[in-house]
């Protein structure tokens, strides 16, 4: 109660993730996944997001990590 109240005044912090998931082929439909291949859920809101496997974190802000996600996106295509 006191943590939806939160949430929905200050905006959900994203401070609990499950375990990463990796998706494959057609599987790869969420748009968190298709950024990495890779996306955890927030256990808090629900929203899902990119995770990164190999710097091991969370993708929160995309525009933060356009250099990284092109370079996972071209290695992807190689
Ligand atoms: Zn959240």
């Amino acid at each position: 109660m006191f943590v939806e109240l939160f949430d929905a005044i200050f905006g959900c912090r994203h401070s609990r993730y499950s375990f990463p998931v990796t998706v494959r082929g057609a599987a790869r439909r969420t748009k968190a996944a298709s950024l990495t291949g890779t996306y955890v859920a927030c256990l808090d809101c629900g929203r899902e997001f990119p995770y990164d496997w190999q710097e091991m974190k969370v993708v929160t802000s995309p525009e933060r990590h356009r250099a990284r996600v092109v370079s996972l996106a071209a290695k992807r295509a190689a």
